[in-house]
């Protein structure tokens, strides 16, 4: 990697990424838990550990459909020398009455059933010929052949899923197995997305020359749903300073987090929504490090004080049980402030801005500090530039399997195609301008 002198000094007035999003996870607290049913907890955190109440398996069962047996009736059996037992009972799964297994008779099984007392090894039906009455054995059997024995996956009380997981088809697994109907989980986050800008058109109607089509608010909501959040889109505000804060705060009701895009640009007379939230003091505007995402702006926002005697609109919406119930969550306290990141308005600035600073941001909300992007290094397949003090975010595409990663052509901001493309971010320092081809880098992986 090469370094001009004038990297550092060119760095200077920018806040480091590392710094930036220091202070966003800084200012984050966890949302408060709540009680969730077991076939809604797919995806979220849990917020307590979950232990088994029963040893697992919680009886002695058979492994296989087959005859309970004792091994000295089965050990001269033989494909040449069968031996014959007679079958005195038949055992299902779910069967929960008590049997006894007599020397010199085998007990027919299934596979899940509880053990007569006294089985040592349960003979599969493949080794017999599936007598009802009779059963001809025709192989020995081990002692504990084919035995389930309780507690042999987990002891009681033993911790199955460790608070802070993120729940997967398997941990709900041995949650619903441990007899688990709900758990406490971090609800999951409700993100409000918002696009601003007064040249931006709803897909699906016409656009006139000077008029694109609104795509930002799409794939930010599609990123947080993507991140395991409720996510609710926001039609597009046009650049008017009246129109910007009201429409912030009267989404403000439903979020736990929200993302506006476009108007923070460092200078623009019609950077509206920076205007708009710079009278709230709250939010602060920075230029970030960083290729690209330079202009970034974040803070803690809280809905608007209620005229006396008036209930503000948010706590009137607190209470619409239909609502909390879908996001999983308890009633907070009223006027909770709720992070609001205004993200820049090209769009692979707004998705790389999501990835590195909102991904963490919404693990934060979750007490996980594990949803940033996974880093991999790989190999550059051609060179690549960077700016000097920035840390450059370039789309591209790689193969793991061959530890290769390849720059796309076209990394201009808006080059929403070139995007579509990429698989990964190669993430090139602040101190280096040039990559070449051959060298390793850090290289981000797209969910
Ligand atoms: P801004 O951050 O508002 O200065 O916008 C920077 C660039 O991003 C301009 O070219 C905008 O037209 C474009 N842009 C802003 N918002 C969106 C959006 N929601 N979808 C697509 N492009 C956008
Ligand atoms: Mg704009």
């Amino acid at each position: 990697m090469t370094q001009p002198p004038a990297a550092q000094a060119a760095g200077r007035e920018l806040t480091p990424v590392d710094a930036h999003l220091a202070g966003i996870l800084a200012a984050i607290s966890p949302l408060p838990p709540t009680e969730l049913g077991l076939a809604d907890a797919y995806g979220l955190v849990l917020a307590e550990d979950v232990t088994a109440g029963l040893p697992l398996p919680p009886f002695d069962n058979s492994a296989m459909d087959g005859y309970a047996v004792h091994v000295a009736d089965v050990a001269a059996a033989s494909e040449q020398d069968p031996v014959t037992l007679p079958v005195v009972a038949e055992v299902a799964a779910g069967d929960t009455g008590a049997y006894a297994l007599a020397p010199g008779t085998a007990i027919r099984i299934m596979t899940g059933a509880m053990l007569p007392h006294g089985t040592e090894a349960v003979v599969p039906v493949e080794w017999t010929d599936g007598g009802r009455a009779r059963v001809v054995i025709r192989a020995a059997a081990d002692r504990g052949h084919a035995l389930r024995l309780a507690g042999e996956d987990a002891g009681a009380g033993e911790v199955l899923v460790a608070k802070g997981t993120r729940l997967r088809p398997m941990h709900i697994a041995v949650a619903a197995a441990a007899g688990r109907g709900s758990v406490l989980v971090r609800p999951r986050p409700r993100v409000v997305v918002l696009s601003t800008g007064s040249e931006l058109a709803e897909p699906g109607q016409p656009v006139v020359p000077g008029r694109i089509w609104d795509s930002n608010s799409f794939m930010l909501a599609a990123a947080a749903r993507e991140a395991g959040c409720l996510a609710y889109r926001q039609a597009i505000v046009p650049d008017n300073p009246d129109e910007v804060l009201p429409a912030i705060e009267d989404q403000l009701v439903r979020a736990d987090l929200m993302i506006t895009t476009g108007g923070v640009s460092m200078g623009g007379e019609h950077d509206v929504v920076k205007a708009a939230l710079r009278q709230l003091g709250s939010i602060e505007f920075r230029k970030v490090a960083m290729q690209p995402g330079m202009p970034q702006g974040f803070g803690m926002i809280a809905p608007p004080a209620a005229a006396p005697g008036q209930e503000t609109r948010r706590r009137r919406f607190r209470r619409d049980p239909y609502e909390r119930a879908a996001a999983g969550a308890p009633a907070p306290p009223p006027d909770e402030p709720v992070p609001l990141f205004t993200l820049p308005g090209n769009p692979v600035s707004a998705y790389v801005s999501f990835q590195v600073f909102v991904r963490p941001a919404i693990g934060a909300l979750q007490a996980d500090d594990g949803l940033g992007l996974e880093t991999v290094r790989a190999e550059l397949a051609g060179p690549l530039r960077s700016p000097p003090g920035k840390r450059s975010y370039l789309r591209g595409v790689l193969d793991r399997a061959r530890g290769l990663v390849t720059p796309l052509t076209g990394q201009g901001s808006h080059q929403v195609a070139t995007l579509a493309q990429a698989n990964a971010l190669i993430v090139v320092p602040e101190w280096a301008v040039r990559m070449t081809g051959g060298e390793t880098a850090d290289v981000l992986v797209l969910p």
